[in-house]
């Protein structure tokens, strides 16, 4: 589903991603790891071409992310055909960043009215099962400020759910919520990945990490310095910089 091939990319003189190799295969949960500024939220950007590599390739349901293949050479896609390639991809970030005039139901069913000009109705009967799904049917006309932030986060799940995608990436999806908050977001994480949905979660929840990924990379200085199942790269790890990254958030 995801395959990344010797992925770079530097801001300026500051080289982030150093040629990061990896692959998701199709419903596989991967929980990217690391410490602050190793280059994870980058790397998730330019799954969705948010960022624009400076090398190497990515490759989602075997589609070149943002560029067209012609001859043996690159040609960069237009906004518009990278806009189409974004709709099959999900993302949840740290900030929930709900549209904070509409309601929970509103929200979830902007985009495919918008987007995918599905009928009102029928959008609106699919929000509702979604935010039934997240656990929140009963706050379909919330706003987003009367709801707390693991409710808010829930309902941008319900949101990048509606619109069919085929991969959800999520970047430390729970780390702005007090604790007492985390566990109902991850519950419905960990529900998505029962049904089959393939993610890529950066998280510091180790022990989500530990029991939903298929596999863990642990990612420092833009490199992946060690991947596997988390038996192995939080179990058994391998690398001294592992263990020292371990030491510290578990
Ligand atoms: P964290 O755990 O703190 O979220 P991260 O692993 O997600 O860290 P990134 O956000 O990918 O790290 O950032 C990697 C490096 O790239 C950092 O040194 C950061 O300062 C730098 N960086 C990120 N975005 C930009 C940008 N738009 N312009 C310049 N530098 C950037
Ligand atoms: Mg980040």
């Amino acid at each position: 589903m995801v395959e990344a091939r010797g992925v770079r990319k530097h801001y300026g003189q500051l080289e982030v991603l150093k040629g990061i190799d990896l692959e998701v295969r199709n419903g596989e949960v991967l929980c990217l790891v690391g410490p602050s500024g190793s280059g994870k939220s980058t790397f998730l950007r330019c799954i969705n071409h948010l960022e624009r590599l400076d090398g190497g390739t990515l490759r989602v349901n075997g589609h070149l992310v943002g560029f067209r293949e012609h001859e043996g050479r690159l040609y960069e896609l237009r906004e518009k055909e990278v806009a189409a390639q974004r709709l099959d991809i999900g993302m949840v970030f740290q900030r929930f960043n709900l549209f904070p005039h509409m309601t929970a139901l509103q929200n979830v069913m902007e985009a495919p009215v918008q987007v995918h000009r599905e009928k009102p109705a029928a959008a609106r009967e699919r929000a509702m099962s979604l935010l039934e799904r997240v656990g929140l049917a009963d706050k379909s006309g919330a706003y987003p400020a009367m709801l707390s932030g693991g409710q808010q986060q829930r309902v941008a799940i319900a949101r990048a759910l509606a619109m069919r995608p085929r991969l959800m990436l999520f970047d430390e999806p729970t780390s702005a919520l007090d604790p007492e908050l985390v566990g109902e977001v991850l519950d419905v994480m960990r529900g998505l990945a029962a049904d089959g949905m393939t993610m890529v979660v950066v998280t510091h929840e180790m022990g989500f990490a530990r029991e939903v990924a298929d596999t863990v990379v642990f990612m420092d200085g833009g490199v992946v310095v060690e991947s596997g199942p988390p038996a192995d790269v939080l179990g058994n790890p391998q690398h001294a910089r592992t263990r020292s990254f371990l030491g510290k958030v578990l």
